[in-house]
């Protein structure tokens, strides 16, 4: 069951009694289409699968109830266990039908996933997200249809939507985002919705000795690598520190050495010469990449597209790899990052003080839902699928939960990981200190020097760039443009205008 890729990667769908128009798939993910129409106990489910050529596997029926599913489940040996003797699905979808079957929307507590997913039961949708909410999912539901979208944009034609527990999206009336971890159980006649939470970030701290905390975290870290790496070479995107570095040593180790590596520069900064210690250590064949500043920064109405977030501090971070991302040639590699890493573990916070360390992670715990921050839909622009170690459930459930002491210790931060790995990597890559990939690439600094330039104030920066953002969305999610077509430049320079006649 295992391929390559997942069956799907997105999908838009829609529940009703009788037909209706046409679907209008508009997406930004590149993928092949495929229709699907079924009778589902009185209702009509139709939808458009985006996958990369196995579509089959991304939706089961059985009994009038189908499933449609857009991603992949990590801990399928353990859920196969829950199944009756002989029965052995041949697809996510189907494990996920089978376990519908004995704990309807509970069954949605038991995965670890990457996954967003449809429920398809005579007058019951029912929509649910994995515990982050990885890959997004968007809803609009009115009395007697559903609409549901693993894009905001897809949803844009949408009239009518209702309230629901959810949260709205900007300019797209009716149209909420299904939150992370979340089950919404809808009756299709008359649009109500009841919403049950699968998954919440451990709030207490377990105590537990430096072995015993360095020895969990190598083990789920290590069964978070393995689980996402599929027949093919991994591809790692690396940038030489402690996070991505360890996701490539660990898939090295497992794939007795053939792994491929990329990193990402341009001409302002790169962290080519620290990636490079680690591609020589593990033997990786490794690439550089070096994109023009000017290129990175047109290419910002894209993050915008593939990302669908209206935070700035996280369209500079997602710039960076949308542009690396565009740049890998051919399409359908499996993408393992060291993407957010430094949540659980605190790593931005640069202070040697334990409650502001804990402080900052029960606030990044507690607001990363609705921010797209781990979207597959960026590496799937060019037609690739990317996923997140370090946002596998049990890993998440672990580092989460680590008492602050061990995260900052002996004056270094995301300390227990760097001692998890410290006999996989070379010293230098162990204790170097974190750095943004906004800030290793230049794109924050170039970013900021593009609206000063147009006439910002250095104290309006932050609200130019929100700004700036809130624009380009409301060009390619809400206005459905491509994002060719939408300039970074006039964007900033009509962002610049109204700031300085006050007409924000
Ligand atoms: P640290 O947080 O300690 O700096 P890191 O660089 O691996 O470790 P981030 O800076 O948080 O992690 O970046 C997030 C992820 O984005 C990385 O783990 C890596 O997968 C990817 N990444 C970051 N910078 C680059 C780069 N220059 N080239 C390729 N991939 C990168
Ligand atoms: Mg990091
Ligand atoms: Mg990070
Ligand atoms: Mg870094």
């Amino acid at each position: 069951m295992a391929g390559s890729l997942p069956a799907a990667v997105g999908f838009l769908a829609e529940i009703r009694p009788d037909g209706g128009p046409p679907l209008r798939p508009d997406f930004a993910s590149l993928g092949g289409r495929t229709e699907l129409a079924e009778d589902t106990g009185g209702q009509s489910l139709r939808a458009v699968l985006l996958h990369s050529g196995a579509p089959d596997g991304a939706h089961a029926r059985d009994r009038g109830r189908t499933v449609v599913f857009a991603g992949e489940l990590y801990n399928r040996d353990e859920l196969a266990r829950l199944l009756p003797a002989g029965l052995s699905p041949d697809s996510d979808a189907a494990l996920v039908l089978a376990l519908f079957g004995s704990y309807d929307v509970h069954a949605f507590r038991l995965l670890n996933g990457r996954f967003a997913a449809l429920v398809a039961a005579g007058e019951r949708v029912v929509l649910a997200t994995d515990h982050a909410g990885s890959v997004p999912l968007y809803a609009s539901v009115a009395a007697g249809r559903v609409l549901a979208a693993t894009e905001a944009k897809a949803l844009r034609a949408a009239t009518g939507g209702q309230p629901l527990p959810a949260r709205p999206v900007r300019r797209l009336t009716g149209v909420h985002q299904v939150p992370a971890g979340t089950v919404l159980d809808v009756r299709v006649s008359t649009a109500e919705c009841v919403a049950h939470r699968t998954w919440a970030p451990p709030l207490a701290r377990r105590i537990v000795s430096e072995n015993e905390a360095v020895e969990t975290v190598r083990q789920v870290l290590d069964r978070a690598v393995r689980v996402r790496t599929g027949p093919d070479t991994p591809l790692v995107v690396l940038s030489g520190g402690i996070d991505s570095s360890s996701v490539a040593a660990l898939s090295a180790h497992r794939s007795a050495g053939r792994i491929e590596t990329v990193s990402m520069g341009t001409e302002e900064a790169d962290e080519f010469p620290q990636a490079r210690v680690v591609a020589t250590h593990l033997g990786s064949a490794h690439r550089e990449i070096t994109v023009s500043m000017a290129d990175l920064l047109r290419q910002l109405p894209h993050a915008v597209w593939a990302a669908e977030s209206l935070d700035p501090d996280i369209v500079e971070y997602l710039l960076p790899l949308t542009a690396l991302y565009l740049r890998l040639e051919g399409s359908g590699r499996r993408i393992l990052t060291g993407y957010g890493a430094d949540i659980p573990l605190g790593g931005m916070h640069r202070e040697d003080r334990l409650p502001q360390l804990d402080t900052a992670v029960c606030h990044d715990m507690a607001t990363f839902d609705g921010l797209n921050e781990m979207t597959p839909v960026l590496s799937q622009i060019s037609g690739h699928w990317s996923t997140h170690p370090y946002w596998d459930r049990d890993v998440l459930d672990v580092l989460v939960a680590l008492e602050a002491g061990l995260k900052r210790r002996y004056g270094q931060d995301k300390w227990v990981l760097r001692a998890a790995m410290g006999d996989l990597l070379p010293h230098e890559v162990v204790i170097r200190p974190k750095l943004g990939v906004h800030e290793g690439s230049g794109v924050t600094a170039a970013f900021t020097r593009l609206l000063t330039d147009a006439g910002v104030p250095d104290q309006q920066v932050h609200r130019a760039k929100e700004l700036v953002v809130q624009e380009l969305f409301d060009h390619v999610v809400v206005a459905g443009r491509h994002p060719d077509e939408v300039k970074t430049g006039e964007v900033v320079e009509q962002v610049a205008e109204r700031l300085a006649s006050g007409a924000t």
